[in-house]
């Protein structure tokens, strides 16, 4: 361990607070470090392993595409890449796919796929609304939609116009959008970075009711959220209306660096051929995972297994709620992307966080206080059961801390 953890400091550069553990290997839902211990992960690489690690589905698609090709560029037609188009679009709304290799890049392609529309309607509206603490990316055009401080910092920025807005507050939502005109609505349905805060589902239909009165395109970042996180393969499917684009990542590339933008057929086809490109994506190989990873959601079970799975994680927190109300405020969030609101410093936080490593239970911390929970869909009753056991011993400790 303290050799790689040297090491690490000495080559790569600082960006990431790093547990101190070096994996070797990951099976299932579990991790293997180089000493031998075996870690339940419950953070899946920020959301991204949603079928945990190794699914068999996904290693034989990995060698069959691997054998074949792994890349070929975008001058020639891309089998792996056009059927995982035709899936997402089959599955969310009808028009067109642009792929992109990460979640910041698919803002990137949303903000320039924006600003065509924009200009092909008069250029009368301009620029993007979006959510206190949102987070949309760190490329330099993504975070300028990203509203946390400590990301943004005093980076360099582009200078399209970007309003922001508290959360679940409609008649702010509206008074910026009659006074500024905006272009587009670009939000999460559930803030993931900003502390898993979700949008009320009121709130989500009044916004798309205000973007169709208004002609704002409406974008939703799903980056996080899609791809069966939130128990639908996109989080808005629960409720009853359709975004204009949709931003995806994460959960796609079966563990493999793909994103992309869904944009519906009125303004699909405002990219033509040199408004926008990449060299890698789409990659064949993510792509051939990507579509893996959609036949398991929605054709062999995968979304309903992950139902019932988080409907058994939600039913055992809440229960451990009631038993530390000193501890837990709230639980936010939906299916497999959770929130565990407490009441610990900052510092009890981390030690909380700390405490479950050492027990082989892997959790992220988000807004300092948020235990924030990316379980993969597959996670086994037991699994559950051995994380509320351990999660339950902490909190009885860090109640003393707080009382
Ligand atoms: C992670 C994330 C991004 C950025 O994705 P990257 O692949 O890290 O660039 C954007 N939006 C949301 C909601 C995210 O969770």
């Amino acid at each position: 361990m303290s050799q790689w953890h040297d090491l690490d400091q000495q080559y790569l550069m600082s960006t990431y607070h790093r547990l101190p553990i070096a994996i070797e290997r990951a099976e299932g839902n579990h991790l293997y470090d180089t000493e031998g211990s075996s870690y339940l992960d419950l953070f899946t690489g920020l959301a991204v392993n949603i079928l945990g690690h190794s699914h068999p589905a996904i290693v034989r698609r990995l060698q069959e595409q691997g054998e074949r090709f792994l890349h070929i560029s975008n001058k020639f037609l891309n089998p792996p890449a056009i059927q995982l188009a035709q899936r997402l679009v089959e599955n969310s709304i009808p028009g067109k796919v642009f792929f992109t290799n990460s979640g910041a890049e698919a803002t990137e392609a949303a903000v320039k796929l924006v600003h065509k529309w924009s200009q092909a309607t008069g250029g009368e509206r301009q620029g993007f609304v979006v959510m206190e603490k949102s987070f949309h990316g760190r490329t330099l055009g993504a975070v300028r939609l990203t509203r946390q401080a400590g990301v943004y910092q005093d980076f360099p920025q582009p200078d399209f116009p970007v309003f922001e807005v508290p959360p679940n507050d409609i008649d702010a939502l509206r008074a910026v959008c009659e006074q500024e005109r905006p272009a587009a609505i670009l939000a999460e349905p559930i803030l993931g970075s900003g502390g898993v805060q979700p949008l009320a589902e009121s709130y989500l239909q009044a916004m798309a009711t205000l973007a169709q009165e208004q002609g704002m395109m409406l974008c939703m970042d799903e980056i996080q959220t899609g791809v069966g996180r939130t128990g639908t393969f996109f989080a808005y499917q629960a409720y009853n209306f359709s975004p204009d684009v949709i931003l995806f990542a994460k959960g796609i590339g079966g563990g493999l660096p793909l994103g992309g933008i869904i944009a519906g057929e009125a303004i699909a086809h405002l990219f033509q051929p040199g408004d926008h490109g990449t060299t890698f994506a789409p990659s064949p190989l993510s792509a051939a995972l990507g579509l893996a990873v959609v036949e398991e959601l929605l054709d062999n079970g995968g979304l309903e297994q992950g139902r019932e799975n988080a409907t058994y994680l939600w039913e055992a927190l809440a229960r451990l709620r009631q038993q530390h109300p000193d501890v837990i405020g709230a639980i936010r969030g939906k299916g497999m992307m959770i929130g565990l609101d407490t009441h610990l410093s900052p510092e009890a936080a981390l030690r909380l966080q700390q405490g479950l490593l050492q027990d082989g239970v892997l959790v992220d911390i988000a807004q300092q206080r948020v235990v924030r929970l990316l379980p993969p869909l597959t996670l086994k009753r037991e699994e559950t059961d051995f994380f509320i056991e351990r999660l339950s011993a902490h909190l009885a400790r860090s109640g003393e801390e707080v009382l």
